[in-house]
């Protein structure tokens, strides 16, 4: 039987990725994006038609539980959640503004409410399913000018291990990634050169480098793996 994922923020960087390797290891793919259409419909003409874009704001209830619903509808089943759609801002605190910090919080914490409220009730039905939560290394050790940020990660971070023993006995692992510095645009206003001195291996993180633990979170290699926090990050 082929395994159905859902990923959201899967029209660039790291999403891409783990879609790409969803794909590549026989699932059907529900690619969630909310502003790059032209991005997400290039990624659909690559990896085919296993491949489904819904388009959706992670931080509106109602939108994601539309593409739950449609995931429902056409497969009948939800086997793997990747709460992967993100948000970052360099502010100091003094100028985060009341706005920033809820759009930050809204989307990076409440999103992973939302798509996790909205597929739950089918994955305890199926008595199966994998939450992997994308958070960061900020959200374990804080970033200096990302206070809003880290304290969105770190909320991943808690609800991770609390939804994970709450749902171990309905068969269902909930972890989290943590990942270091990883070249995508999130980071492209930094200098590659100075972040490389930041990290102990003096390499950046690829997309890929997170997908392929995603994957193996997914996978039923990892079913006696819940409520952890995988930190993928160099070294750092
Ligand atoms: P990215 O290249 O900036 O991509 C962000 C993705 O999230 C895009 O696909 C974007 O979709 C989607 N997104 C943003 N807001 C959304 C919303 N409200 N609803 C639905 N989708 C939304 O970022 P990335 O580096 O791949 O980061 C992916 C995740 O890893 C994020 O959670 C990030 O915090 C985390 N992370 C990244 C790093 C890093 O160094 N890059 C490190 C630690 C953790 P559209 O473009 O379609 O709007």
């Amino acid at each position: 039987m082929e395994k159905v994922a859902i990923v959201t923020g899967g029209s660039r960087g790291i999403g891409e990725s783990i879609c790409e390797e969803f794909i590549n290891n026989g699932y059907k793919v529900i690619l969630n994006y909310r502003n790059s259409y032209e991005k997400a419909i290039k990624i659909k003409e690559k990896l085919g038609e296993n491949l489904f874009l819904i388009k959706a704001d992670v931080g509106n209830l109602e939108e994601v539980k539309v593409m739950a619903d449609f995931c429902i509808n056409q497969f009948g089943r939800i086997d793997v959640l990747v709460n992967n759609a993100g948000i970052s801002q360099i502010k100091p605190f003094a100028d985060i503004t009341e706005e920033d910090w809820d759009e930050m919080i809204r989307v990076n914490l409440k999103g992973v409410y939302n798509t996790t409220k909205a597929v739950i009730d089918l994955m305890i039905h199926q008595k199966y399913g994998k939450i992997i939560n994308i958070s960061s290394i900020w959200g374990e050790v804080g970033a200096s000018c990302e206070v809003h940020y880290s304290t969105a990660k770190a909320g991943v971070i808690g609800f991770t291990k609390a939804l994970a023993k709450e749902l171990a006995l309905s068969n269902i692992q909930v972890n989290c990634i943590a990942p270091g510095i990883i070249d995508t645009d999130m980071n492209a206003e930094f200098n590659k050169e100075e972040l490389k001195k930041e990290v102990p291996s003096e390499k950046l993180g690829t997309p890929k480098d997170i997908a392929k633990a995603v994957l193996f979170l997914a996978s039923d290699d990892a079913n006696y793996i819940t409520g952890q926090v995988l930190g993928v990050n160099g070294g750092m």
